[in-house]
């Protein structure tokens, strides 16, 4: 009787300890880790330094070149040169502000193959529909060829992009739309692996927070640099922040 019991307050604990980690939310640098020393905004160095604090993930921009590259940068125009209008050699000779030349997603991806992070790469919208198109393709073929298929994650603001992210990709690649504008069942209809949303949407709707959970999907809130919204977020079980303040982030989550 005495070892049932034993057994039986063990399960219970294990249980509810499983759960409390399920719950636990996940820090997720927003253009990399980039407020510290040598780092900058969607460099490589910023995608180590979010490696070496051990963020769950690292969120980076993309574009397509006008010869049909890709970069890694967030600006549409980035120190005079518009990367849409620009070859990949001109984008590329652009030095971000730690230094380093604005890396192709090749050289991103070389060293994210180093590192833990999960890569969470968003598509930047383009001109047109073709040109996403083209850069999905791209994308889905590299990551395929580098072997990060099992690490990577898939945003953009951009509803063509995420309806071609979702059919090119391989099934299970969680993909999420930015855009805050459509509500979880209609996510889920498309085959969004969730709602990745500015944290104002949920401030706005917080059942789609739950909505989201009963549907089986998660949710990623952006971009969050405040410790009093961050506890809101967490309060509220959200399964991702992303944040301009991972340091921050992930001390409020040690006391919570
Ligand atoms: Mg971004």
């Amino acid at each position: 009787m005495k070892l049932k019991s034993i057994l039986l307050t063990s399960v219970l604990w294990i249980t509810a300890y499983s759960a409390t980690q399920a719950q636990q939310t996940q820090v997720i640098a927003h253009r990399g880790f980039w407020k510290t020393t040598g780092s900058a905004q969607n460099s490589i160095a910023a995608l180590e330094k979010a490696d070496s604090i051990h963020c769950y993930g690292s969120e980076f921009d993309v574009w397509l070149t006008n010869d049909n590259q890709l970069v890694v940068n967030h600006d549409d125009t980035f120190k005079g040169v518009t990367i849409q209008d620009a070859t990949a050699n001109v984008c590329t000779a652009v030095r971000l502000d730690n230094g380093e030349l604005l890396p192709t997603l090749r050289q991103y991806l070389e060293k994210g193959k180093q590192t833990n992070t999960r890569l969470i790469l968003e598509l930047k919208p383009h001109r047109t529909p073709e040109q996403e198109t083209r850069a999905i393709q791209s994308i889905v073929q590299m990551i395929k060829d580098f072997g990060l298929e099992g690490r990577v994650e898939y945003i953009t603001f951009s509803r063509h992009a995420t309806k071609e992210f979702i059919r090119l990709a391989p099934q299970g690649t969680p993909v999420y739309y930015l855009n805050g504008d459509l509500p979880p069942q209609e996510l889920k209809d498309w085959g969004c692996a969730g709602a990745d949303y500015h944290f104002k949407v949920f401030r706005q709707h917080p059942e789609w927070i739950d909505e989201c959970h009963r549907l089986g999907m998660k949710v990623n809130a952006w971009t969050v640099n405040k410790a009093e919204d961050m506890q809101w977020l967490i309060d509220h079980k959200v399964d991702f922040i992303t944040t301009n303040e991972p340091v921050l982030l992930q001390q409020l989550l040690k006391k919570n």
